[in-house]
């Protein structure tokens, strides 16, 4: 606790640890969100890292300003396109300008076919001819309408979401179309992927009968929160707009946003949490956890053990991103991108190295128009996902080199880049494995014995930049109703 001398002792602030967009999410709640609350309590924010925003991060290339992070987030989801308003940035916000994508398949890019929910088939025809299947393949899902197989699940639990769908529509769905679209979302492999907290959909169809048309249904009764926004928002500046004007925001309503500050240690003196930090100790009346799990669970080790061992459970992926300019004329396919399946063999085998680097690429200027320039084109290229480490070890010139390869490869052309541009995100997806809402619900009921304190963040229940934004506002409501209740100092 601290003071002026002399004068009342100041009360401690509210500490949120972590200057990630769910952080700085929490931050703006505590702080009365959209109607600023002059009354509000003191908020100290600590970020490890030099800057703000996580992988909310924008940078030049060829004189344009891209996204290196998320490029775009969703819009049936109300949260961030909210957010942005009440920060000032709504103006800036643009809609996503093409539509579909396709996929290398069968060695060639065949444009991606309607009717997929999340990678997995509601109709056959559209795949049978989209040829990404074969002929095999394309049988096999027609089972699923003829002659369904039952889920093999009880009434509860969870399954993992490969196998779950591949039971139903055959492996050839799970491998050219589920793997690559949903694990491509969270950088990790449906073959262990938690059903439940990825598509929960898949778990509240009957377990009989054909899962196509149990889907269709779904779908059709599913309405979404905002049925006439855009697919996906992208902001002009880039994602680096949200977060400059989120800082500028939070400063201007008192909030102190270190940097350079990583919280060490996480303990209690009397009522009140006392932090480490370089330099010293910080006092806080209530917590908001809003880093990465294995950060949480060395914070919560000391006040819940079986917490701190279900965060350190939750696994991450590292993605590594390179980003060019061209030129020349691609001749790029229709849609926003496309994605490459999981052990697609590259014609530039080798036998330690047979399988293409890159996961997916992203046409930038196709998708946000905002961004185009006559004569150049733009293209973002992912490589690495969980258990794929071979970009990450590479250095940046043999990883521009092997992603320009695969390019090549997928995109039939001999184009050379003008510029490029590498961008490393380590550990940055966390893994949803086989029982992640156990987990998840473990470490919400263990840490709300603990006073004043919350988590939030990617680790727990969604890791689209909208649902990181609810779950940091949630957890800044519920510490300032635990100091409401009184479980916090006087
Ligand atoms: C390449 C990439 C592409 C993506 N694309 C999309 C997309 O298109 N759309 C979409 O919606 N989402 C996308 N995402 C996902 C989304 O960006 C992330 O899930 C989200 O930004 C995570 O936010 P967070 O606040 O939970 O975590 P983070 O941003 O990781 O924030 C946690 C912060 O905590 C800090 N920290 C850690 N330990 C400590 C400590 N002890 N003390 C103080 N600070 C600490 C870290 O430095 C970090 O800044 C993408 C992510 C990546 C990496």
């Amino acid at each position: 606790m601290s003071g002026a001398a002399g004068g009342p002792p100041r009360a401690a602030p509210i500490v949120v640890i972590g200057g990630g967009i769910a952080g700085l999410a929490a931050a703006w709640e505590l702080t009365g969100g959209e109607r600023p609350d002059p009354g509000a309590p003191r908020v100290v924010l600590l970020e490890a890292g030099p800057r703000l925003g996580g992988p909310l991060d924008s940078a030049p290339i060829d004189g344009t300003v891209v996204d290196l992070g998320p490029d775009g987030f969703l819009g049936r989801r109300p949260e961030a396109a909210a957010l942005c308003h009440e920060v000032g940035v709504g103006e800036l916000l643009r809609p996503i300008g093409a539509s579909g994508a396709s996929l290398y398949s069968r060695g060639r890019l065949r444009a991606l076919p309607t009717g997929l929910v999340l990678g997995v088939p509601t109709r056959w025809w559209p795949v049978a001819r989209s040829g990404i299947l074969g002929p095999l393949g394309s049988a096999r899902l027609l089972r699923d309408a003829l002659l369904p197989l039952p889920d093999r699940r009880g009434p509860l639990g969870d399954r993992a979401l490969g196998p779950l769908v591949a039971r139903r529509q055959g492996r050839a769905v799970v491998e050219a179309l589920v793997d690559p679209l949903v694990g491509g979302i969270h950088a990790g492999s449906v073959a262990d992927m938690s059903a439940a907290a990825v598509m929960p959909q898949l778990l509240a169809v009957p377990r009989r009968g054909g899962l196509m048309r149990a889907l269709r249904r779904n779908t059709a009764a599913a309405a979404p929160a905002e049925p006439d926004a855009p697919a996906f928002w992208a902001l002009v500046g880039g994602m680096r707009s949200l977060v400059g004007a989120l800082e500028a925001r939070l400063v201007e309503r008192g909030v102190e946003l270190r940097t350079g500050t990583p919280a060490s240690a996480l303990g209690r003196d009397g009522e009140e949490w006392a932090l480490e930090i370089p330099g010293g100790r910080l006092a806080a009346q209530a917590v908001v956890l809003a880093v990465p799990a294995g950060a949480a669970g060395a914070l919560l080790e000391p006040h819940d053990a079986n917490a701190a061992v279900l965060e350190r459970s939750i696994e991450y992926g590292s993605v590594s991103v390179v980003t060019m300019a061209f030129r020349d004329e691609l001749g790029l396919p229709g849609g926003t991108g496309f994605l490459v399946p999981r052990h697609t063999r590259s014609p530039l085998a080798t036998d330690r190295d047979p399988d293409l680097l890159i996961t997916a690429g992203t046409f930038l200027d196709r998708k946000w128009p905002h961004l185009a320039e006559p004569g150049r084109t733009l293209v973002r290229v992912s490589a690495g996902r969980f258990g794929d480490r071979r970009a990450e070890e590479m250095g940046d010139d043999e990883l521009v080199e092997r992603v320009a390869g695969g390019l090549a490869v997928v995109l039939g052309t001999a184009a050379r880049p003008t510029e490029r541009m590498v961008t490393r995100w380590p550990n940055a997806f966390p893994q949803y494995k086989v029982g992640h809402l156990l987990r998840v619900n473990g470490i919400e009921a263990a840490v709300k014995r603990l006073p004043a304190l919350a988590v939030a963040g990617a680790a727990y229940r969604g890791v689209g930049v909208p649902a990181c934004i609810a779950s940091g506002r949630a957890a800044a409501r519920s510490v300032l109703e635990a100091l409401g209740a009184g479980a916090g100092p006087p």
